[in-house]
């Protein structure tokens, strides 16, 4: 035991003479502060001014070196959700010589990755700006494996759902409270600092009212790499692939209930009507009834998921393939502008189906103005404000996160209408739901064609003839596709149409519309199965 503790002295004063000698060192990815990620050696933190800190010496380097720019407004965002100002960060810098008149650091051996969770408390949130981000974005660097050290700065205690972070990594996350204990300065031997936002789908209204982001780059795939991954830490097993007869017929529909607020008053009526329509058994979930694990396992069995719009609805990332998800909106909520478990369920290769109804009958609703203002209260508003809320049909289009009329609409209570909801589902719902037979469709994008060639002819004074052929793609001879087309574009030069054709075979020879003695120009590429497009070849230029 003297042993170890000698050795721990030794690494001590080698880490000491390291972060002297050395200082820090910082080398980032990203051109802007929202697209940024840092890797540090010996980042400090000092737990008392709850400062980073950089140390500078003779080898220390900082990369981007952004001067005074690195406030302006942040050098990277510690938190999923971009650009927020409340989730900046930054460091102070300080010479290393002045290390000698610090408090000894203490250092963090494991490499860590420090970031802000942007709202633990609400299990949309969790997931899309925490634990898919995180997840991710240990992917992206090797080092931040199994072992690797999550840090929390935003402040707030574990949250409601701490133990779905602790799935991340086989070591305890550290929350920004727990930092003082390691004294009044610590420096982190290897840190990442920020996050990818790689994976989000969703932003939530503050530049501009909710919806979809702009440029979404994650697909199912990766959403179910992640939501398999968690599964498997939690010892939960899916029926997929084989399944044996008796499980192909225990088909379900998953009722996910919310019992503090926003209600459906006719939860049984509902329950039994659905069971009724489709002929399956009906369960019922909820957060305050089961445990978060136990309820990824039910949603992960069940072919159709009903619950009133909310964070719990963020669940659907767990049904299989070809389920439904079914979300209801209290009266005079529109579901077009609220729609993150909407964009979730149609993302490319999630393959579920998605529909949305929406209460229109105000009896069918029990409001609540006399509750605190974030429950949706209206009590604290003007007379006339309470007016024009109380006789709104619908919510107008508004900005996160405190709009009164929005609050007190979205935590009403709601009588669902049993026949308008089973009509909605009846339209939308055109296959009935099989998840034996939802695989994942193949996402194998051709290759370019290759050698394409024109050739030309003059028959007449207004007749000539353009022959266009190619070779089949490389990686075409290694698949099996259902359905393989070509598509060409032939644009006269000078032009700025183009006409557009698909093709079974691999020449065609165009004598429409082709006139002589004009250059052409000519695109050629492969399409699989309707929809996966390849790259155009180098254009042709073809002269009659
Ligand atoms: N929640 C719940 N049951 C309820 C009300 C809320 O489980 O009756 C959960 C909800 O799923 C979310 C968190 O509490 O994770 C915060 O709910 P809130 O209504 O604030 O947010 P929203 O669901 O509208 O995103």
């Amino acid at each position: 035991q003297s042993q170890e503790l000698s050795q721990a002295r030794i690494d001590y004063h080698a880490a000491l003479l390291a972060l002297q000698e050395y200082g820090t060192r910082m080398v980032c990815t990203g051109k802007m502060h929202t697209d940024r990620i840092c890797r540090f050696d010996y980042l400090c933190y000092c737990t008392e001014a709850e400062e980073f800190v950089f140390f500078h010496s003779n080898s220390s380097f900082m990369l981007p070196n952004l001067g005074p720019r690195r406030f302006q407004p942040a050098l990277l965002d510690l938190s999923s959700v971009e650009d927020h100002n409340t989730q900046y960060f930054n460091f102070l810098e300080l010479p290393a010589a002045a290390l000698k008149f610090m408090p000894k650091p203490v250092f963090i051996p494991d490499v860590t990755l420090i970031l802000n969770r942007f709202n633990p408390d609400n299990l949309m949130h969790v997931f899309h700006d925490d634990l898919l981000p995180i997840f991710y974005t240990m992917q992206q660097y090797s080092d931040l494996g199994d072992e690797a050290r999550l840090v929390f700065m935003e402040g707030w205690g574990e949250g409601a759902h701490f133990d779905l972070y602790r799935l991340l990594s086989s070591k305890q996350p550290l929350l920004k409270e727990q930092l003082r204990n390691f004294g009044k300065l610590m420096c982190f031997t290897k840190s990442y600092v920020g996050l990818s936002k790689m994976t989000t789908w969703y932003q939530y209204g503050f530049v501009q009212p909710q919806g979809p982001k702009a440029n979404i780059l994650v697909s199912g795939n990766e959403i179910r790499q992640f939501a398999s991954s968690l599964m498997e830490k939690l010892n939960i097993t899916t029926r997929g692939g084989e399944e044996s007869a008796a499980e192909e017929k225990d088909e379900y529909i998953v009722v996910f209930s919310r019992s503090i607020n926003r209600l459906i008053l006719n939860e049984a009526e509902l329950i039994l009507a659905l069971a009724q329509e489709f002929q399956m058994r009906a369960v019922m979930v909820s957060l305050e009834e089961q445990t978060f694990p136990s309820i990824i396992k039910v949603i992960s069995g069940a072919s159709i998921l009903v619950s009133m719009h909310g964070a719990q609805l963020v669940s659907s990332l767990f049904l299989s393939r070809g389920a439904v998800v079914v979300e209801l909106f209290p009266y005079a909520v529109n579901p077009e502008q609220y729609t993150p478990y909407k964009t979730l369920a149609s993302l490319p290769g999630m393959d579920l189906q998605y529909v949305a109804w929406r209460n229109m009958v105000e009896e069918n609703s029990v409001a609540y103005p006399e509750r605190p203002w974030e429950q949706g209260g209206i009590a604290h508003l003007d007379k006339e404000d309470q007016e024009h809320i109380l006789a709104s049909k619908e919510v107008p289009r508004h900005l996160c996160c405190r709009n009164p009329e929005w609050l007190y609409r979205i935590y009403q209570d709601t009588i669902v209408d049993i026949p308008s909801l089973l009509e909605a589902l009846r339209a939308t719902v055109k296959t009935r739901p099989n998840l034996k037979k939802a695989k994942p469709a193949s996402t194998v994008h051709p290759g370019q064609v290759r050698e394409p060639q024109c050739q030309t002819s003059v028959q007449a004074t207004n007749e000539a003839m353009l022959t266009v052929s190619w070779q089949i793609p490389w990686n075409l001879k290694y698949l099996k596709v259902r359905e393989v087309k070509y598509e060409v574009w032939i644009q006269e030069q000078g032009e700025n149409t183009y006409m557009p054709y698909i093709l079974p075979h691999q020449n065609y020879t165009f004598s429409e519309n082709i006139k002589p003695f004009t250059t052409y120009l000519v695109w050629v590429r492969c399409i699989f199965n309707k929809n996966l497009l390849g790259p155009f070849a180098d254009v042709l230029m073809c002269r009659t």
